[in-house]
This record gives structure tokens, sequence and C-alpha cells, in this order.
């Protein structure tokens, strides 16, 4: 099973902090015939988002128009009344524009999607140029290959939910500054709440940074557990893996070894069978 994400190799390995943002492409080859993407670095002060890696992660400003969260019993959720909670929240992430300071140009909000009752949850970083077009996370090169991913696993698209920690195209792929992923955190960690996964899987550094407030490199955060407490008391166990645009871009039997290793722990986790 896990054979089906190794064999082909093509580049050496990039570490995911030195590499800029470019996914613009629409098609992903299949799993194993993936050609290279760019991927983005972490997360980093607005002032330098182009040249410095992360910084003092920790030390993120609060966020504008922090939302109000609802805190209700544990316990099984419905589809329709975390539907409606999630749709809530998107109306409230649209009034507050919590993105407006930093970001004046997009085409769409893209707000996240899949099954609201989840067991699994994805976090990418931020829109690119396929998903500001279609308001839809994770369609374009890097959406493709995480699509494969989901699918191995013996899940779809559909029984998880996906999203990132911002919600709208930074322009030209920047990587996330500090004070955006600051203004939309509050608004993912509402939209984790509500969806109240067993699992989140955090792709890439720049969204595993800003979640567990990390500033390690992806080698020694991956492959790991770690603890998201939300501000509801509620704590999610988060593993963090490398973006799939970094593994398209070092598609390296290593990379896809050890990302195929995260997915595992995560299955293993939730008494989940890989797909054959
Ligand atoms: N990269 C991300 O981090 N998120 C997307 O939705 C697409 C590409």
């Amino acid at each position: 099973m896990g054979v089906d994400f190794v064999p082909a190799f093509r580049t050496t390995a990039v570490e995911l902090e030195e590499s800029p943002v470019v996914e613009s492409e629409p098609q992903a080859e299949s799993f194993v015939q993936a050609t290279p993407a760019t991927v983005s670095p972490g997360l980093v002060p607005a002032a330098t988002r182009t040249t410095k890696p992360a910084a003092a992660i920790e030390s993120k400003p609060a966020g504008a128009g922090t939302p109000k969260f609802d805190p209700r019993p544990d316990g099984p959720r419905s589809a329709d009344s975390n539907t409606r909670a999630l749709e809530a929240l998107r109306a409230r992430y649209i009034a507050d524009a919590p993105h407006a300071p930093f970001i004046k140009s997009f085409t769409n909000i893209v707000f996240g999607e899949g099954d609201p009752c989840a067991r699994i949850m994805f976090v990418g970083e931020a829109p690119g140029e396929e998903e500001d077009k279609t308001g839809r996370p994770f369609v374009g090169r890097a959406g493709q290959l995480l699509e494969k991913m989901i699918i191995a696993m013996g899940l779809s698209r559909e029984t998880v939910y996906i999203c990132n920690v911002l919600k709208v195209r930074p322009p030209n792929n920047a990587t996330p500054t500090l004070e955006e992923a600051a203004a939309s955190e509050p608004y993912l960690f509402e939209q984790v709440d509500i969806v109240a996964p067993e699992a989140i899987v955090t792709l890439g550094k720049s969204a595993t940074s800003c979640i567990l407030k990390l500033n390690d490199a992806m080698g020694s955060m991956r492959g790991r557990w770690h603890d998201l407490p939300l501000p509801t008391g509620r704590v999610v166990p988060v593993m963090p893996t490398f973006h799939p645009a970094f593994l398209l871009r070092s598609y390296t039997d290593e990379n896809r070894a050890k990302v195929w290793s995260d997915l595992k722990m995560v299955m293993t986790r939730l008494g989940m069978a890989a797909k054959a």
C-alpha cells in the first residue's frame, strides 16, 4: 500500500523555507509522476515577507474582529447544525474582513469545504491562483496531489474538511505574514471548533507554524503529534506533514515515504484502514 507513494524520484530535496510560492497550473499528474511546483516558506513579518524566514511566531499580535465563540456541549454534531454554524462563521468572516488591512485585491474568499463533521481536517497556508478563481481550497496542482493522498487514505475530498489559514489569496501568492495569519487565526480556530475533527493535518511550514506557534523546521515538526488547544478548551491533535506543493517540487522517495508515514499515523490513530 504505501509503496504507491514512493516510486518516482525527480529532484533533490529542497527545504520548505527556501522557495517562494507559485501555484498556478491547474493539472497535477498522477501521484507518482508529478511535475515540480514551488512552495512557500514559513510565516514572515509583512515588511520582509518575500525575503526573510519565519520570525517569532509567538509574538503575533491579536487579530482584528476576533469572533465570539459559541460554546456548545461536546458530542456528536449534526451535519445540518455544523453546516449552519460554518455558514454563519463565513458570513461573519466576510463582514469582519480581517484580511482587509493586508490584502486589497482578490477574486474569491476561499473559506473551506468538505464534510462539516469530518474526522480529519487538512489545513494549508493560503489560497493560490486557482483557488482564488474558484473559491475552493486546494484545486490547483498541489490540490490534485492532496486529493490523491486523501484517496490513498481510503477517503475522499467530500469526507474530509479542507481549508487554509488565510481565506484570501495574498498578492503574488506571497507567504502569509505574521499579521495576516494572526488576523485570520480566530476564524480558523472557530472553524476547527465547529467541525471538531479528531485530527488536523497541517500542510507545510507556514500553516504548521501558525497553528502550533512553532518556528521549527518542518523536518522536526512533522512525523509526531502536537496538541492544538482551542479557545473553547477543546484540544485537537495535529499531525504536520509536508505541503503537497513541496512534495511536487521535491518528489523524492524519502519525502513521499515521510508524507505517507505521517498520514498513516493519522489513520492508525483514527482506526482507519488505508485503501489498497
Ligand atoms: N496551497 C495552499 O496552501 N492552499 C491552497 O488552497 C492551495 C495551495
